[in-house]
């Protein structure tokens, strides 16, 4: 079952696909390679995408974009992980590559969501998904909502990714499932194919089941996901075949990045320990790996992008975050990742201190604000995660916190007052997903892996308009652009 391909795809999830997709448009046959069935964390995910400057959703809903503002607001974000050019680039392509989605048949929907909200309800689909309200002054236009997510219920991922398979096997891409790449072929210095190892049979059945159970509790309940994906491990180890797959124009690893390798992310800091793993098991850095092994580089490893999200219910945005000492810090209004950034730099401990009327006006926000994913968040935060005292001296006493001192830009207001634990172990049903940024670093042109021929990167496997902090849509627009840039950039090399 040894095979042939002018490109070769490692890994099927957002920016596999989209580079399987441009390179089949450009002529080349493609062979795409998936450990599990495909769709990684890009299948599980929000399916928010950060996109703008006057897509056809925002036009729709009557909202005013340029490309020019929305590089304004990303170069807060972005900083320099990659060239001013290139996320120029991104945001004058912004609102083609949207309407590109909508051609590979990903819905979008211009239905706007009035209030801040980390993740909206099933009635709306456009949204402010930054920070864009706590960079800007407010003396000129609201800035514009640009979390554009996929319209679909629940955690739309499924859809967005569904959507892209299946415009993927159109164009004529064989996808192989259960097929694990181990190695890369180097032939003269270029990369010329891949070593992998397939399942076939009963194990393959078996396989296919253990990691399609597996996928939401390795998430969610991981102590059952372990459990689930050791098996498919171990028939992995015991029944797969090695096959080689051959690239006559050359390879793109798109194999998500690292935060499986729990290793990799203990050495960065005990802070991170408790996080929740936002992936899958094929997140492990293999691809990285194999980029590494072939002579490439790496970039931004250390930056994990770290969520704590303090609403919904919005209300909690007037809050203020104080760290163990009761010392004031961060801004509650901005999106849950930079919240999370400023805590992992406090030990990883924090509260926010709420009043009476912010308490109240939360509850009554609930019914209205809180997806049913999102009910378990709302539980800890106005419930189990919160205490209550008629001071600030004895709330701080009953958190075991020092006492916050007041402040007359941003007083305390009326007692009693609540202290909520949004720390990044605060506790179950309050858990801060974690994603890791860094990858293979590329030429921002083309996406070829720096140095290596024949060789291309994508998505979390490569450095790209995310790695340095990211906003809710910005990984999936990444890689969009990313794998659409190296499927079109893989496919004009020469044949060998
Ligand atoms: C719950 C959740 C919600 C999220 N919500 C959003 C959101 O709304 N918007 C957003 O922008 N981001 C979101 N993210 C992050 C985003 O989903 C990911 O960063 C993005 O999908 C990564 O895409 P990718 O193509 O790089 O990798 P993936 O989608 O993970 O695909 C990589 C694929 O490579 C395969 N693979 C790995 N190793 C190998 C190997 N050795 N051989 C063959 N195949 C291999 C894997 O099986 C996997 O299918 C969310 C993530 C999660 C988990």
């Amino acid at each position: 079952m040894d095979g042939t391909a002018d490109v070769v795809v490692i890994g099927f999830g957002a920016a596999g696909a989209c580079a399987a997709l441009e390179a089949a448009a450009a002529g080349a046959s493609v062979v795409v390679l998936d450990r599990f069935a495909g769709g990684g964390a890009t299948a599980l995910s929000g399916g928010v995408v950060y996109a703008g400057g006057g897509t056809g959703q925002q036009v729709e809903a009557g909202i005013t974009d340029t490309p020019e503002a929305m590089f304004s607001y990303l170069k807060h974000e972005v900083r320099d992980a990659v060239s001013e050019a290139t996320l120029r680039r991104f945001c004058e392509d912004s609102p083609k590559m949207l309407a590109w989605l909508e051609d590979q048949g990903v819905p979008f929907d211009a239905s706007l969501c009035p209030f801040k909200t980390s993740y909206p309800t099933d009635d709306y689909y456009l949204y402010q998904s930054g920070s864009e309200d706590a960079v800007f002054d407010h003396s000129g236009p609201s800035p514009a909502p640009r979390g554009h997510r996929t319209k679909a219920k629940g955690t739309s991922g499924r859809v967005f990714f569904a959507r892209l398979a299946e415009a993927t096997r159109r164009a004529g891409a064989r996808i192989m499932t259960q097929t694990r790449a181990e190695e890369l072929i180097t032939t003269d210095g270029r990369v010329t194919g891949v070593r992998c190892r397939t399942l076939t049979g009963l194990p393959r059945t078996l396989h296919g089941v253990l990691s399609k159970a597996g996928a939401k509790p390795w998430i969610y309940y991981p102590p059952l996901g372990k459990k689930l994906f050791a098996l498919a491990e171990w028939l992995e180890r015991r029944f797969a075949r090695p096959i080689t797959v051959t690239a006559r124009r050359g390879v793109v690893i798109s194999a998500g990045g690292f935060i499986a390798d729990r290793e990799s992310v203990r050495q960065l800091g005990p802070e991170y320990r408790g996080g929740l793993a936002l992936g899958t098991p094929g997140d492990d850095g293999t691809g990285i790996r194999l980029g590494v092994a072939a002579g490439g580089k790496t970039a931004r490893m250390d930056k994990i992008s770290v969520w704590r999200f303090i609403t919904p219910p919005s209300a909690l945005q007037r809050g203020v975050l104080v760290d163990s000492a009761g010392r004031r810090f961060g801004d509650p209004t901005r999106y849950g990742a930079a919240i999370g950034s400023e805590i992992i730099q406090r030990d990883g401990k924090a509260w926010l201190l709420i009043d009476d009327d912010i308490l109240r006006v939360a509850r009554a926000q609930v019914t209205t604000q809180a997806a049913p994913f999102q009910r378990w968040q709302v539980r800890y935060l106005l419930n189990r995660g919160m205490v209550t005292a008629p001071t600030i001296e004895e709330v701080a006493a009953k958190a075991g916190i020092g006492t916050p001192q007041n402040d007359s830009t941003q007083p305390f207001g009326t007692p009693p007052y609540s202290l909520i634990n949004v720390s990044v172990r605060a506790g179950f049903g309050y858990p801060c997903p974690m994603l890791t940024l860094g990858g293979l670093v590329v030429d921002e042109e083309t996406g070829q892996v720096q140095g290596v021929p024949g060789l291309y990167a994508a998505g979390r496997s490569a450095v790209g308009v995310c790695s340095e902090s990211y906003v809710s849509g910005l990984s999936l627009a990444d890689c969009v652009f990313s794998g659409r840039r190296a499927g079109q950039h893989v496919a004009k090399e020469a044949r060998c």
